[in-house]
C-alpha cells in the first residue's frame, strides 16, 4: 500500500495538538505526523524522517506561522537535552496543557464524562526547583563531559548550568569538572564499563541550606578525594560529601555502598513543620515547594478532624504520613522499600511523632494480609503509587475496607483514570480532582483526587465510554509489530507479543484470543517494559 506521505520529503503542515511526550501533532494528507517542538496552531515548515505503517515523525525546519503560547526557551540546550520537553510553550499554557492532559485521560481512559479538573496549581517563579540534581559524567581523561543526556539517548550533553537546578550546583560542578581534570581522573563510558566517575549527584535542603554531593564511581576509591574534598567544603552549607559505589552494568544511577568521605551521612529538609532526614538513597520529591502544595491538598482533601485512622499507602520515607499524623488519631504507612521504612521511622522518632507506625512490604501482599488477619479497618485511604498506578489485589482490599475517603496522590494520569474508573465501578465516587505541577518546563503532571465510599446499597454505576475507547483504538489502532517497533525505537527494549499483550489487557484493551491464556509467572512484565508498553499504547492513542 501507497502511504501519502514519503521519508526524507518536506512538508508544510498545521499543528493541531500536542502530545503526552510535548511533541506537537498534526496530518499531512490526512496521515498524523508527530513533530517535536511544534506547538498546536502552528503552521509548520517539516522534513519527514521516519515513516511507519500509520504514523510519521517529522522534524521542524521553519515555523512559518507561531502559536501566540510560543516563547524562547531559557536555555541553549532546551531542545537538545531530554530534560525538558516543554520550554518553548509559556507557562501558562504548560498549565493549561497539563490540566488537560488530566482532563482527557480521565475521560478517555476512565470514563468520567464532565469531570471538573482543578487548573494547575503552579509555580509563581518556576525555575530553579529541583533539591536533586543527577549528572552523567563521560568523556576522555582530562576533558570530563558532565551534564544531562540527549533526547532518547545516553549522549551527554555538557552543560554549565541548568535552569531547573540550584544556581549552587554551577560551582559544585565547575570545581569538580577542575579536579577531574587537574588529577585525570578517568571517566566512565558505559559501552565498554569502563573510566571511575559514572555520575554526580547533589542535594539541597530548600530549607536549611545544607548540601549533599555524592560521587557515583564504577570502583572502590576516588583518587586523591582528599583534595576534592577540602575544595567543596569552602561552599557555605555544604553538609555532606560521599561516594556511592556502583560498579554493576547497569542504567541504575546509585549502587547500594555508601562510603563518607566527610561530613554527615545525610542532610535535613523540612516540609510544613515536619524535619526529614535524607539520605542519598532516599526518595525525596524533587519540588519542595511544590511538594507542600501537593500535602496540602491532599490534607484538605482527607479533611481531617483528629480522630481519624489513616493508611497512607506507598509511603516512602513516610513524609505524607508525617505530615498527616499532626491532625489524625493514627497514621500507618506502608512501603516496598525497607531502607525507606527505617528512615520513615527515623523521622518519626526525630519529629516526637507518636501516632504513625511504618511497615515494609508490597501494599498489594500487606494490606491483603493484615485486613485478612486483622480486619483492618481505617477512615481514609491515601495512595501515592508509583507510575504503575496500584495493583488490583490493593484496590479490591481497600474496597471491602471501605474507608469513608480516599486520596489518591499519582504522577501518571493515565494509571490514575483506569484505577478511578476500578474503585467506581465498586462503590466510591469521584469527588474532586486537582492537578499539582511539581515539574514546571516538562510534560510530567501530578495530581491529587478525592474520592469518597457510598454506602453498599448506595452503589452508582460509571459506564466506561466502551464505544468512544473502540472507536478512538480503531482509528490508531497499532500491531504488535508497530508497537514492538516503537518500543526498540524509543526505549531501545525488545518487548514480547505476550508481553505487549498483558499491558493492553491490563488497560482494558481487547486481546486476541491466544493472548488470554493465563501464561506463567515468569512471563511477568518487567516494570521498564510495561512503563514501554504504556507509552506506546499512549503514543498510539490506544489509551
Ligand atoms: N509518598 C511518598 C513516596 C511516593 S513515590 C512521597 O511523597 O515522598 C512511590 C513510592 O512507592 C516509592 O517510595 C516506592 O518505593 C514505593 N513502592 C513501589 N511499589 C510499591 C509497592 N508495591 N508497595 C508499596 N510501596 C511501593
Amino acid at each position: 500500500m501507497k502511504l501519502p506521505i514519503e521519508k526524507n520529503q518536506r512538508y508544510e503542515m498545521f499543528i493541531e495538538d500536542i502530545g503526552i511526550h510535548g511533541e506537537g501533532i498534526g496530518r499531512i494528507h490526512g496521515f498524523t505526523v508527530f513533530v517535536p517542538d511544534a506547538l498546536p496552531t502552528e503552521k509548520v515548515h517539516v522534513l519527514v524522517v521516519k515513516v511507519k505503517k500509520h504514523f510519521a515523525y517529522a522534524k521542524l525546519l521553519e515555523i512559518l506561522e507561531p502559536s501566540k503560547d510560543r516563547v524562547q526557551p531559557k536555555c541553549p540546550v532546551a531542545t537538545k537535552c531530554g530534560g525538558c520537553q516543554l520550554q518553548h510553550l509559556s507557562y501558562p499554557a504548560q498549565l493549561a496543557f497539563k490540566t488537560k492532559k488530566v482532563k482527557d485521560h480521565l475521560e478517555r481512559i476512565g470514563g468520567f464524562s464532565d469531570v471538573e479538573v482543578g487548573f494547575a496549581k503552579g509555580m509563581q517563579d518556576p525555575w530553579r526547583y529541583r533539591n536533586k540534581a543527577q549528572f552523567p559524567v563521560g568523556g576522555e581523561t582530562g576533558e570530563p563531559k558532565i551534564g544531562f543526556f540527549a533526547n532518547h539517548s545516553h549522549r551527554i550533553i555538557d552543560t554549565e548550568t541548568c535552569y531547573l537546578q540550584n544556581e549552587i550546583n554551577d560551582t559544585i560542578v565547575s570545581m569538580i569538572r577542575a579536579f577531574f581534570t587537574e588529577y585525570e581522573i578517568t571517566l566512565y563510558d558505559e559501552t565498554i564499563h569502563r573510566g571511575l566517575v559514572r555520575h554526580i549527584l547533589t542535594r539541597i535542603g530548600k530549607q536549611t541550606g545544607e548540601i549533599m554531593v555524592c560521587i557515583v564511581i564504577n570502583g572502590k576509591h576516588l583518587p586523591h578525594s582528599e583534595v576534592l574534598v577540602e575544595r567543596l567544603r569552602s561552599i557555605s552549607g555544604m553538609t555532606s560529601i560521599v561516594l556511592n559505589k556502583n560498579t554493576a552494568q547497569t542504567n541504575i544511577i546509585l549502587g547500594e555502598q555508601v562510603h563518607i568521605l566527610w561530613g554527615k551521612p545525610y542532610i535535613t529538609d523540612c516540609i510544613g513543620d515536619v524535619v526529614f532526614e535524607i539520605s542519598p538513597l532516599s526518595f525525596y520529591q524533587v519540588n519542595p515547594m511544590q511538594t507542600q502544595i501537593l500535602y496540602q491538598t491532599a490534607l484538605d482533601f482527607a479533611d481531617l478532624h483528629g480522630n481519624e485512622t489513616v493508611l497512607d499507602l506507598y509511603c516512602g520515607i513516610g513524609t505524607i504520613s508525617l505530615f498527616l499524623a499532626r491532625h489524625a488519631k493514627h497514621v500507618f504507612g506502608v512501603e516496598i522499600v525497607p531502607e525507606a521504612i527505617a528512615d520513615a521511622k527515623n523521622n518519626a522518632m526525630q519529629n516526637h511523632i507518636e501516632n504513625a507506625t511504618f511497615y515494609a512490604g508490597a501494599a498489594e501482599e500487606l494490606i491483603p494480609q493484615l485486613y485478612a488477619k486483622e480486619a483492618l479497618s481505617a477512615d481514609v485511604v491515601v495512595v501515592d503509587p508509583p507510575r504503575k498506578g496500584c495493583d488490583t489485589a490493593l484496590l479490591d482490599t481497600i474496597v471491602q475496607i471501605q474507608p469513608k475517603k480516599m486520596v489518591y496522590v499519582s504522577c501518571d494520569s493515565a494509571t490514575l483514570a483506569r484505577d478511578l474508573a476500578y474503585l467506581c465501578q465498586r462503590g466510591f465516587q469521584l469527588e474532586r480532582v486537582q492537578v499539582v505541577d511539581m515539574f514546571p518546563s516538562t510534560v510530567h503532571v501530578e495530581t491529587v483526587v478525592l474520592l469518597s465510599q457510598q454506602k453498599p446499597d448506595d452503589t452508582i454505576e460509571i459506564d466506561l465510554d466502551l464505544d468512544e475507547l473502540d472507536a478512538t483504538a480503531a482509528e490508531t489502532k497499532a500491531t504488535y509489530e508497530e508497537i514492538k517497533a516503537y518500543v526498540w525505537d524509543k526505549h531501545h527494549l525488545k518487548v514480547s507479543s505476550l508481553y505487549i499483550s498483558q499491558i493492553k489487557r491490563k488497560c482494558g484493551l481487547e486481546v486476541g484470543q491466544n493472548y488470554n491464556l493465563s501464561k506463567p509467572e515468569s512471563a511477568k512484565v518487567s516494570a521498564k517494559k510495561e512503563a514501554a508498553i504504556m507509552d506506546a499504547l499512549k503514543h498510539f492513542q490506544m489509551i
